[in-house]
């Protein structure tokens, strides 16, 4: 393997990734991957991790709902109730 040279900046380490160096030669996403697995291969879809921003957005999975997901699938008034029915 190359040194890095001062010029160019670090990239990830993983092949076909190119995001920039965040720590022990990977990105912050597959840093993170492997932090959390001991893999950074592992099949998360890259595309969801936008170098440690929000994922991209998603709607509620209850049905006949489209309002903005906020957590376990769920839009904040179905999180709410799940929490409470739950609880
Ligand atoms: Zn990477
Ligand atoms: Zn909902």
């Amino acid at each position: 393997m190359p040194e890095p040279t001062t010029q160019q900046p670090r990239r990830c380490n993983v092949p076909g990734c190119g995001r920039p160096h965040y720590a022990k030669d990977y990105c912050q996403a597959h840093y993170r991957r492997l932090w959390r697995h001991g893999n950074p291969f592992i099949g998360i879809k890259i595309g969801d991790l936008t170098n440690g921003q929000r994922p991209i957005r998603r709607d509620c999975c209850e049905a006949g709902c489209n309002r903005p997901h906020i957590a376990q699938g769920l839009c904040m008034a179905h999180y709410q109730r799940a929490r409470r029915a739950r609880s």
